[in-house]
């Protein structure tokens, strides 16, 4: 039975003209949906009983959220069990002026960065686009928290999922569905080199790029990628994209206490990223039990490594650390624990 959560509004309405009722019942569903976070047929109490029924037979809602954790913070973690028995999370950040949710884009990652729990466990599979979807329409249709933004940052790699992380965007932003503005939704991959000129091409989102080592030899330890997607690699692949204007490529950087800080690190990562439109968000680690031999650098270092950033002209910004205490940060997000193997 397909997912109600897998088409977009137009499409639905063709759907609907197929079982010989008038188009405005599409309207009628969508609004219980996605305006009044319905979960089944039977709430929507303005169609008659046996179009319910028939609703029924032919669409399935997304089994929602099994747990919350809340973070001192404000930040809240929510772990979905899939119809698999797979469990995913996604973490929504509230901030002053805008709110966000990360979501997880696979089961489990294949890419074994150094520094990332969600790494250790290992790929499980792809997300559909539905399933995807699905957690942004739990949190802000049915929870009904506030949402400007959405990270593609949870588990997994997204470019790896292509197809689906693409078609999930679509729904996403379809104005009578989901509705979240393509401008505020941005993709976090590693740097899957063949895969981003391709993404670029299908969709206009924000494009994160994960980098923390500024040379190979500390990025091929930090994100083993780097083994075969090199910075020469990606850096000439991201120069020689036709970018509109306007449009920044984002690049992240784990600060890790002595591994990644350093002011030299910081000049490395300039020069990487001359000739590239972008800025930089430097991501202090988040400490944890799986990788008790990795710190946090004090604020300062984190400062002085933007200040040389600024001073060779490139943009920086520090993000905040957010629901450490829930395995809710970036990096930590592990499903059950580390042992899932549903
Ligand atoms: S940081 Fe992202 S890409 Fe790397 S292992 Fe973790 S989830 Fe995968």
């Amino acid at each position: 039975m397909e997912s109600i959560l897998a088409l977009t509004f137009d499409e639905f309405k063709d759907r609907i003209v197929d079982l010989l009722v008038p188009r405005y019942r599409a309207a009628q569903i969508y609004e219980w949906i996605f305006q009044r976070g319905a979960t089944t047929f039977d709430e929507m109490t303005n169609l008659p009983v046996a179009f319910r029924q028939e609703l029924s037979k032919l669409y399935k809602f997304p089994k929602l959220e099994v747990s919350h954790l809340n973070s001192l913070d404000g930040t809240k973690k929510f772990q979905f069990m899939l119809e698999d028995g797979h469990i995913i999370e996604s973490v929504w950040m509230p901030e002053e002026k805008r709110n966000t949710l990360c979501v997880s884009s696979q089961v489990g990652c294949a890419m074994k960065c150094a520094f990332c729990v969600t790494g250790a466990i290992g790929f499980k599979r792809n997300l559909t686009a539905e399933e995807i979807a699905m957690q942004v329409w739990a949190i802000k249709c049915v929870e009904k928290l506030p949402l400007t933004n959405v990270v593609y940052m949870g588990m997994g790699e997204p470019l790896l999922n292509i197809d689906h992380v693409v078609r999930s965007i679509e729904l996403l932003t379809d104005k009578i569905g989901i509705a979240v503005g393509k401008r505020r939704i941005t993709v976090s991959t590693v740097g899957i080199v063949p895969k981003i000129r391709e993404f670029v091409a299908k969709t206009d989102v924000k494009l994160a790029v994960s980098l923390t080592g500024t040379n190979n030899i500390d990025r091929d330890h930090w994100m083993p990628i780097n083994k075969s997607h090199n910075l020469e690699k990606l850096t000439s692949e991201l120069k020689s994209i036709p970018w509109a204007e306007g449009r920044k490529i984002t690049f992240e950087v784990v600060m890790i206490k002595d591994k990644t800080d350093s002011e030299n690190q910081a000049r490395e990562l300039a020069k990487l990223l001359q000739g590239i439109p972008s800025k930089v968000n430097l991501i202090p680690y988040n400490e944890n039990s799986f990788f008790p031999q990795l710190k946090t650098p004090s604020p300062e270092k984190i400062e002085k490594y933007k200040q040389v950033l600024l001073s060779q002209g490139v943009f920086a910004m520090i993000r905040l650390n957010r629901g450490a205490d829930i395995m809710g940060a970036c990096g930590q997000l592990a499903g059950q624990s580390l042992g899932q193997n549903a």
